[in-house]
């Protein structure tokens, strides 16, 4: 954006409660810039402007009745929706100590008139361009902080099924872990894999296996609670944390997932088929540290899959 456009965005707000003061200063604007110029005759209609305009500068008048502009400038200040707009005080009082009170206010600058013009109108630019850079920084400030989340959110999750991923859930067991240390909780784990994955992909095609990767995320996101983990361990495994759970509890859990997937028929292409799953449950044991856990889960899989697969086994 060029500089000139940029001012053609500004908007100034003049407020004085003398008409005369009012027309000398929005001429002076208007001969020599190209913001866009607003007029207030008092403080509270001076503040109802503000807040609804958020105009990017506010030439104020110190002696008004009413309200003087030292009180607007305050009110102004102590909203957080106005707060950074600046303020100069233009006012025929001339003492240091009123210009102090106009610093204290929360103004940016102090002007007494007779001002000369153009020194005025270097003092609004100035206080301007620090305002609208000041802005610009606010917008690509949330920019970033948005693409952060952004990225933050797609280093942890799945990109096919949106389930966490495995540095994920790792990074939330090794939390779990910490908890279970100071207050002496406990969690159990699930290790899952699905049974002869590899036909679905030769028998219905690539496709049809990610098809089946998502319901099966589906069917385990309708079955856990809020409280449980989720992941997407490796290819056709998932791994899943259910924080204060017991072993038996968990067992019930792989058990209802065991079910709920083999009795869902998944319908790809024109084509319908089911799956079954084979489950490993472990409980994370204080002082043996998480990877063990998992180990025992994995093996309890293992022994699932050499021993008939669809099934659940408990780890010794
Ligand atoms: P088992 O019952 O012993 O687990 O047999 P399996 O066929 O499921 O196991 P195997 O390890 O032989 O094959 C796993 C297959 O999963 C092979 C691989 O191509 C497939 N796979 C892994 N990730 C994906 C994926 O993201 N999408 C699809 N469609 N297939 C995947
Ligand atoms: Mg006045
Ligand atoms: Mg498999």
């Amino acid at each position: 954006m060029s500089a000139e456009t940029q001012y053609n965005k500004t908007l100034v707000l003049i407020v004085d409660d003398n008409p005369q003061n009012l027309k000398v200063l929005g001429n002076i604007l208007r001969e020599n810039t190209t913001y866009g110029l607003a007029f207030a005759m008092n403080g509270f209609e001076a503040l109802e402007f503000i807040s609804a305009k958020k105009p990017d500068m506010v030439l104020l008048d110190v002696m008004m009745p009413d309200m003087d502009g030292y009180e607007v400038c305050r009110q102004l200040k102590k909203d957080p929706a106005t707060e950074n707009i600046p303020v100069i005080f233009i006012t025929a009082k001339t003492e240091a100590e009123d210009a102090v009170m106009g610093f204290e206010a929360g103004g940016v600058d102090y002007i007494s008139k007779p001002f000369h013009e153009q020194e005025l109108l270097m003092r609004i630019r100035t206080h301007l361009d620090l305002k609208l850079s000041r802005d610009m920084l606010e917008d690509k400030n949330k920019e970033l902080q948005q693409a952060y989340e952004t990225i933050e959110k797609l280093a942890l999750t799945d990109s096919l099924t949106g389930l966490a991923n495995r540095r994920s859930i790792m990074n939330l067991m090794l939390i779990e872990v910490s908890r279970c240390d100071r207050n002496g909780g406990y969690f159990s784990l699930i290790m899952c894999d699905i049974d002869f994955f590899k036909k679905v992909n030769d028998t219905y095609g690539h496709d049809a296996g990610d098809y089946v990767l998502k319901t099966i995320s589906d069917i385990m996101r309708t079955n856990l609670r809020q409280q449980d983990v989720i992941s997407r361990w490796g290819g056709e495994e998932f791994l899943i944390m259910l924080p204060q759970t017991d072993l038996d509890k968990a067992v019930a859990v792989a058990e209802k997932l065991r079910e709920a997937v083999k009795s869902a028929v998944m319908s790809f292409a024109g084509e319908h088929f089911s799956v079954t799953m084979t489950f490993g449950v472990s409980r994370f044991d204080k002082g043996s540290g998480i990877e063990h856990s998992i180990k025992k889960a994995d093996d309890a899989l293992y022994t699932g899959k050499q021993t008939g697969r669809n099934k659940v086994v408990m780890a010794e």
